[in-house]
């Protein structure tokens, strides 16, 4: 027994190649490849494994947006002619299958980190120095660390915060919310609005803005609000929340709206936040060991995910930036080229990241909105767009917009936005992310065959 740097017990010392603190996305694909290339690694994390991701992110989130797209296509079966009697949904049943399968894949996680000989350490840790992380009463010594440690959903400041929910607090549901109110416009808030919306609750966004996914091509923006609304979520615009509170009929959420600042109340049985998340840096030891961070507390980080101190790398959701699960992997895994593999210039290419909301209906989208576009080549600019219903309501009562933008510069037309709006969009843009990534053309969009009849035809037909 003897004290690390900072005084504290220390019971063990051990040396590693790689030490990688958090075992989400980024974390434990990066040290699944470090094994490979036969670096001594430990991972250290409280568990369970998979990070934000796969315990309280997209998997989840993938099954209940799979739960909510069934109960639109059991309303629709009576169009295509059948005679269905639901009665109604079992939402404890479906939450024990969805948290069964994340165990299976905490338990197989485990089993992959075990196969590669990484060294699983279940705990909290904290860095002691450019070499050093501290877990408990052990000091691992390593060449190189990564902090890979995501990030948590964020409340905003106003009187009585505590009392509302996060995306966390909806994967723990029990019982479907009979009204609830989602403060916020971004991913989260307009994905879990969907679902809870189509599985049957009263949903009001609550925007402080006067858009939806306020970053996103115009037309994504548009119908979106547009479908969302048809289909029963209500939407409170230019709302400035300024406290929570619990009230007779369930929470009260007050503020001022509009232009005006007028004083208004919401209320619903629940309140949950969705604006935004933060880095999970607090307490790590960073600082002390020369790491900057920036004001939110994200790690600063150079192309290569390097910090500020060079032993000591970043990547994924603590960096902030595009904070997506394939984002995370893919920078772990080319840090881990550069520092074992031999690859000296391997980096992430940051540039044309694909991505779907999964709205509803959800949104595909990679490269530049017109916007964008415009600031970085002014005139030089030319969009196809197009907007239809798709064939598969031609017999249903409910009917829901597909909207397609093509975004190209220059003399060739080179596509460097594609987004789409509708059912099936999820699915359809991952091809099309390659064409982007390779420098197609509108007139290679246009020489390739029509698939029909699709709705994902239109994106290679548009004129
Ligand atoms: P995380 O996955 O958050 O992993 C961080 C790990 O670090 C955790 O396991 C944590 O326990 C551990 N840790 C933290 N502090 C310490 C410490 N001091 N010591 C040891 N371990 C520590 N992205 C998509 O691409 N598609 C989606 O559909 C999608 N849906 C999402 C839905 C929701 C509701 C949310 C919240 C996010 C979603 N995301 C989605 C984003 C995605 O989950 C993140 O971008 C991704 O998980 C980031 O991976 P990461 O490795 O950076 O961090
Ligand atoms: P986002 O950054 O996407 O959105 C945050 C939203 O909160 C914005 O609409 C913002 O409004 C609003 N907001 C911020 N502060 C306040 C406030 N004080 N009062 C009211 N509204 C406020 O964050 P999310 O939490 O939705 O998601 C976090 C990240 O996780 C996403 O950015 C994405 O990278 C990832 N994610 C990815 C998913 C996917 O790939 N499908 C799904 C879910 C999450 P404004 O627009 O005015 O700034």
């Amino acid at each position: 027994m003897g004290y690390g740097r900072r005084g504290s017990r220390v019971s063990s010392m051990s040396e590693w190649d790689y030490v990688v603190i958090g075992g989400g996305s980024g974390g434990m694909a990066s040290a699944r490849r470090a094994s490979k290339y036969g670096a001594k690694v430990a991972l250290i994390d409280p568990g369970p494994l998979g990070g934000t991701c796969v315990n309280v992110g997209c998997v989840p989130k993938k099954i209940m947006w799979n739960a909510a797209s069934c109960a639109e296509e059991l309303a629709d079966a009576e169009g295509y002619g059948f005679e269905l009697s639901v009665s109604g949904l079992d939402w404890g049943k479906l939450k024990q299958r969805r948290d069964a399968y994340v165990a299976r894949l905490n338990g197989i996680y485990a089993r992959n980190l075990a196969k590669d000989g990484i060294k699983v350490i279940e705990g909290w840790a904290k860095v002691l120095g450019p070499r050093e992380v501290q877990v408990g009463e052990e000091v691992l010594h390593a060449r190189h660390i990564l902090v890979a440690t995501g990030g948590y959903p964020r409340k905003p400041d106003i009187v009585g915060a505590e009392l509302g929910l996060t995306s966390n607090d909806f994967f723990a549901f029990t019982e479907i919310p009979k009204r609830i109110l989602i403060v916020g416009a971004g991913y989260i808030a307009v994905e879990l609005a969907g679902i809870l919306n189509a599985l049957g609750s009263e949903v009001t966004l609550v925007v402080r803005g006067t858009e939806l996914l306020r970053s996103f091509e115009q037309i994504l923006r548009e119908v979106l609000k547009a479908e969302m609304e048809a289909a029963g979520v209500h939407m409170v615009m230019e709302f400035a929340p300024s406290e929570l509170k619990e009230s007779h009929h369930g929470m009260c959420l007050s503020g001022r709206v509009g232009r005006a600042a007028e004083a208004r109340e919401l209320s619903a049985d629940c309140v949950l936040f969705a604006v935004g998340r933060a880095p999970a840096t607090g307490g790590l030891g960073l600082v002390e060991a020369g790491v900057q961070l920036d004001s939110e507390g994200h790690i600063l980080v150079n192309e290569f995910q390097e910090s500020s101190c060079s032993t000591l790398h970043a990547v994924g959701d603590v960096t902030g930036k595009a904070t997506l699960t394939p984002v995370a992997i893919a920078a772990g895994r080319r840090l881990v080229d550069r520092l074992f593999g031999g690859q000296a210039e391997a980096k992430l290419d940051f540039r044309t990241i694909p991505s779907v909301v999964f709205s509803h209906p959800p949104i595909g989208t990679v490269g530049l909105s017109e916007e964008a576009a415009r600031c970085e080549f002014g005139e030089d600019v030319k969009c196809y767009q197009s907007s239809f219903t798709n064939m598969y309501h031609a017999v249903t009562e409910r009917r829901s917009r597909t909207a397609m933008k093509l975004v190209t510069v220059g003399e060739k037309e080179r596509v460097v936005g594609v987004h789409v709006i509708g059912r099936g969009a999820d699915e359809m843009i991952q091809g099309f992310a390659v064409a982007v990534r390779l420098g197609a053309t509108k007139s290679d969009f246009d020489n390739t065959l029509a698939i029909h009849p699709t709705a994902a035809e239109e994106l290679v037909t548009m004129s």
